[in-house]
């Protein structure tokens, strides 16, 4: 799974990348709106973690530009408002959830599990690559049914493995 975090406070950006890694998620960043949106278009990710307040673009703006490009990528908006107003506008928007600053760590990991398992079609959580089951719930993996141990790295690499040979598809 790759994923965009697009967030300009360093330390907060810092974590999130960190503990997405940890979770094994192949992860880019982006700290300002305009970096976010190049970066967004120009490569498939499973999911964009987008804050609002953003210097250069904001992430309204972000959002607009890449639904108007017909890119449907899940998108969990961050952000210090609160508002109701502009929680119907996030979703308005084209954001597939969103998430209040400060948040816990693994409310962010829930959803952010729970968009990219929505966009991708799977009620289940798992996915079948020949005799191999993956479950990205629970980030383990079977073969011929049997439990493969596996570290968060080597996890990461089954995952970014699947990426590939999804996205090296032909463009129809
Ligand atoms: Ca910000």
């Amino acid at each position: 799974m790759r994923v965009l975090v697009v967030e300009d406070e360093p330390d907060l950006l810092r974590g999130l990348v960190q503990s997405l890694q940890e979770e094994g998620y192949a992860v880019d960043q982006a700290a300002d709106g305009l970096e976010g949106l190049t970066k967004a278009e120009m490569w498939e990710y499973d999911a964009i973690v987008l804050d609002l307040m953003l210097p250069k673009m904001g992430g309204w703006d972000v959002l607009a530009r890449l639904r108007g490009a017909k890119k449907k990528t899940p998108v969990l908006i961050l952000t210090a408002r609160d508002k109701v107003s502009d929680r119907v506008r996030g979703l308005d928007a084209g954001a597939d959830d969103y998430l209040v600053k400060p948040f816990a760590l693994h409310e962010l990991l829930a959803r952010l599990r729970a968009i990219i398992r929505r966009s991708s079609g799977h009620a289940e959580a798992t996915i079948q690559i020949g005799d191999v089951v993956v479950d990205t719930a629970t980030k383990s993996v079977k073969k011929f049914g049997v439990a493969v141990a596996l570290t968060a790295r080597e996890y990461a690499l089954v995952n970014c493995w699947r990426c590939i040979a999804a996205s090296s598809l032909p463009e129809p």
